[in-house]
């Protein structure tokens, strides 16, 4: 049997009328990196909060390392390291005073990694949070979500906060060093180019649904013409426009 990291059995999600998730069926293979993407609004972030624990099945079910989030969130939380597209750090601590805080909570927590991710995205210890541009926040959330060297690391949009020195050059390698670890990434995007670079699997979601998953060689080869191989960003679009079966 695999070992599945993430396990999603037909979740379905409603808001009001409003249908986020419908019948989701997905699961992540512990090592590698799963890139889920999907127009605004496919219901990307409401997948990922139920893996967190922060919403409960409505119908269907969830489990992460073999356990629900919810009723075990200690027990799935420590191993995961979460980046969100809001990346509400306190503003008013010191980006030194952030990264003492926040290994407390994790014996695993790595001081030399911790320095390093510090030394490589240039955030001043002394500095600030709530002085932070956009990016420098993001780059802190990113340092404090990795250095533990956390199992599963969940990232939603993390290319929104992100300059793109920091995406292409520092989050593609982070993320292949925690694949080639045999830990595990999810992370949602809608920036498919940054997808195809980093994703050795690609799911995507089209109003709550799941249309594609698979492999980036698989959704590659099976939209081949000829020599053409289109990219994710074609294949995607045509998708959406029904173009593509
Ligand atoms: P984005 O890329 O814009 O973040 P997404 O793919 O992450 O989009 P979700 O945030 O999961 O999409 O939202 C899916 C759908 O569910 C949207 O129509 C959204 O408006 C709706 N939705 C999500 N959370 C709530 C909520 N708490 N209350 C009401 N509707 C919600």
């Amino acid at each position: 049997m695999r070992d599945l990291v993430i396990d999603v059995t037909s979740l379905t999600r409603r808001f009001g009328a409003k249908t986020a998730l419908d019948a989701v069926t997905f699961s992540i293979p512990r090592g590698g990196v799963y890139g889920l993407v999907g127009a605004n609004g496919a219901g990307k972030t409401t997948l990922i909060r139920h893996i967190l624990g922060l919403l409960r099945a409505e119908s269907g079910a969830v489990r992460v390392f073999g356990r629900d989030p919810v009723a075990d969130p200690a027990g799935v939380l420590s191993r995961i390291g979460y980046l969100s597209e809001e990346n509400d750090l306190p503003g008013w601590m010191r980006v030194g005073e952030l990264i003492r805080y926040q290994r407390a909570f994790y014996p695993a927590w790595d001081d030399i990694y911790a320095a390093e991710l510090r030394e490589s995205f240039q955030l001043d210890a002394a500095a600030k949070i709530k002085d932070l541009s956009k990016g420098q926040k993001a780059r802190a959330g990113l340092l404090i979500a990795l250095a533990y060297r956390p199992e599963l690391l969940v990232l939603d949009e993390p290319s929104s906060g992100l300059d793109p020195i920091v995406r292409r050059d520092i989050l593609n390698a982070v993320l292949r060093t925690i694949a080639e670890e045999g830990r595990t990434v999810l992370f949602s995007s809608h920036l498919l180019d940054e997808v195809e670079q980093v994703a050795d699997h690609v799911t995507m979601i089209d109003q709550g649904r799941i249309a594609i998953s698979a492999t980036l060689q698989e959704i590659r080869e099976s939209h081949r013409a000829g020599d053409h191989v289109p990219s994710l960003d074609q294949i995607f679009v045509n998708r959406l426009r029904g173009a593509v079966q």
